[in-house]
């Protein structure tokens, strides 16, 4: 797994600590242009994990030198869910915007020592002198200016005297490198836009691979952990590191492979369409794989962090089966969750010798795995909801529910023995009657004879009525595979009205529980109210998914 000392991050690590280094930095650099999803929090734990791990430090700092797509709306939103995850980068919050006086030093520097000039080729022409994989680059008919022609125009370009496109700075490095990244990059670019914290301060804006770097080497970043596309630019992030005069412990750029998930879409772009086009219920809605999406869907932190630690690290793109991260919150639930009972498909249950008005109170454990969350009551009456599907009047082999003359016990109840049903007049069956033994009470003692089957069930007269809503995968295919294509589930949103035991009267906003032999559920944050509450299904409790 990530904190698994075995892997290959690690052992860059600790063969850096064994050298010069003496503590390890990190950072996690989200761009705040969307909401993090479960991708980033694979970044977020390797980040902040290596640095927990060996006593280093990890920064949050946003990537914000595009002025265009970012917002302070995205700026809060990764601060809480980092926090949620359980991170804390103390005092160490920055935004790239803030180097962009060193970042335009730098570029001075560079036009001053003849590595970089002010080009004037269009995106086009840029385009063909470029080259190909196959074919060496040709250089811009710009590339020998003088020095002082560059940093008088580098200069104009900040003042703000030519228009978009028209012109940009590029390092000059090797137009027939076979590494296209190195054939002379464009380090600046000219944008007049506003920008989310330095307003209309800059009409030129530094491009990543300049400015990623710079960040590194300015927050004294030793190891600068991205993913697999950033590999063939490592030379020009040393490139950049090295020209800008960083040269003691410099920052060592490490690649590893993106997450990909089974039905699950995770570029930001796309997650931000669906936002836009009003397919899903806004960024948290329970079925986005963002971070504050599986917040709401009822996903512990401690379960998000476990399915990061199994996914481990590797240079490898694959994808993981989404089953994984059910599989973990299943594991952080099971036995913490209150185990309540609740009818989703009510179908009602008439006790025929039971008296009218009476009423027990049948004990019953809230988890069995953990008898330290104790006991609570439940009231039994004659007419109760069980199932629709824990019925069948003609049960098919191996059926050890209810049907005409089968015994089944009432969980934390009594024996029942299905004496009758009543059907409206579509066929539909709408009421089942049964006969109760008394001596098989719970905890009576009775051993007189056994059932297979073992039902939940509310009473119809003492009840809650609130809406579960039960999710499914919201795309049908892999949109994160190379083949994959985009398709929502049509049927990833189920709504039902149902009955739950009363003790959940109290249930607060974000409270989970188990509702027997069915799942796991959260009190939905958003639409509970006073006087209703809402129920997200986190995940049912059963899984083909195998570890
Ligand atoms: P997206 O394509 O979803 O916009 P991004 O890489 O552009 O992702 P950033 O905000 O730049 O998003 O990401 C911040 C950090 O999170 C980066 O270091 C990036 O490598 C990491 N990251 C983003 N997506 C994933 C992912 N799917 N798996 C692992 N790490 C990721
Ligand atoms: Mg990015
Ligand atoms: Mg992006």
């Amino acid at each position: 797994g990530l904190g698994a000392t075995g892997n290959f991050i690690h052992s860059y690590i600790q063969e850096d600590l064994k050298g010069e280094l003496n503590k390890i930095h990190t950072r996690f650099p989200p761009e705040p242009n969307g909401y993090l999803h479960i991708g980033h929090a694979k970044s977020i734990c390797l980040n902040f994990g290596l640095a927990n791990l060996y006593g280093g430090k990890c920064n949050l700092r946003f990537d914000d030198t595009n002025p265009t797509k970012e917002d302070v709306e995205y700026v809060e939103s990764i601060q809480e869910d980092v926090k949620w995850l359980g991170f804390d980068w103390e005092d160490r919050l920055f935004y790239a915007s803030s180097y962009f006086d060193k970042y335009y030093e730098v570029a001075l520097k560079l036009i001053k020592e003849g590595k970089a000039f002010v080009d004037e080729l269009s995106a086009e022409e840029m385009r063909e002198y470029r080259g190909t994989l196959s074919t060496p680059g040709k250089e811009s008919p710009y590339r020998n200016r003088s020095v002082e022609e560059n940093l008088d125009l580098f200069e104009r370009m900040k003042a703000g005297e030519f228009p978009d496109g028209s012109k940009t700075l590029r390092a000059k490095i090797d137009m027939a490198s076979p590494n296209i990244n190195m054939r002379d990059p464009v380090l600046y670019r000219i944008s007049h836009s506003t920008h989310h914290t330095t307003g209309d301060k800059w009409c030129i804006y530094p491009m990543y691979d300049f400015a990623h770097p710079l960040e590194d080497a300015i927050e004294g970043i030793t190891h600068s952990i991205c993913t697999m596309e950033f590999e063939d630019h490592r030379p020009l992030y040393d490139w950049v590191v090295r020209e800008a005069g960083y040269t003691e412990n410099p920052p060592r750029q490490i690649e590893f492979a993106r997450l990909g998930m089974t039905n699950t879409v995770m570029s930001k772009r796309k997650l931000r369409a669906l936002v836009e086009n009003g397919l899903v219920d806004g960024w948290d809605d329970p079925r986005m794989p963002t971070i504050s999406g599986l917040r709401r869907r009822g996903y512990t932190p401690a379960s998000i962090r476990d399915f990061c630690e199994r996914i481990g690290v590797s240079k490898a793109n694959s994808m993981v089966d989404s089953g994984l991260l059910d599989y973990c919150i299943r594991d952080d639930l099971k036995a913490k969750a209150k185990v309540v009972m609740a009818v989703l498909d009510p179908l009602k249950l008439v006790i025929t010798n039971y008296p009218e008005d009476q009423v027990e109170m049948m004990e019953l454990e809230n988890n069995p795995e953990t008898p330290e969350l104790g006991k609570r009551l439940a009231p039994f009456t004659r007419e109760l909801y069980i199932e629709r599907e824990d019925f069948m009047e003609e049960p098919v082999k191996k059926f050890f529910r209810l049907a005409p003359g089968k015994e089944v016990r009432l969980k934390g109840a009594y024996f029942v023995t299905c004496t009758d049903f009543v059907k409206d007049e579509n066929g539909v069956v709408t009421e089942v009657h049964c006969t109760y033994d008394p001596e098989t009470r719970s905890g009576s003692g009775f051993e007189g004879r056994k059932v297979k089957g073992t039902l939940h069930w509310v009473s119809a007269k003492d009840n809650v009525q609130a809406t579960a809503r039960l999710y499914d995968y919201m795309m049908l295919d892999n949109p994160e595979d190379p083949n994959g294509e985009m398709i929502m589930n049509p049927n990833s949103l189920e709504v039902k009205e149902c009955f739950i035991e009363p003790s959940v009267k109290d249930a607060k906003k974000g409270d989970r529980f188990q509702f027997m032999r069915n799942g796991y559920y959260i009190v939905d944050t958003k639409d509970t109210t006073d006087e209703h509450l809402v129920f997200n299904r986190i995940v049912p409790l059963k899984s083909s998914f195998k570890l």
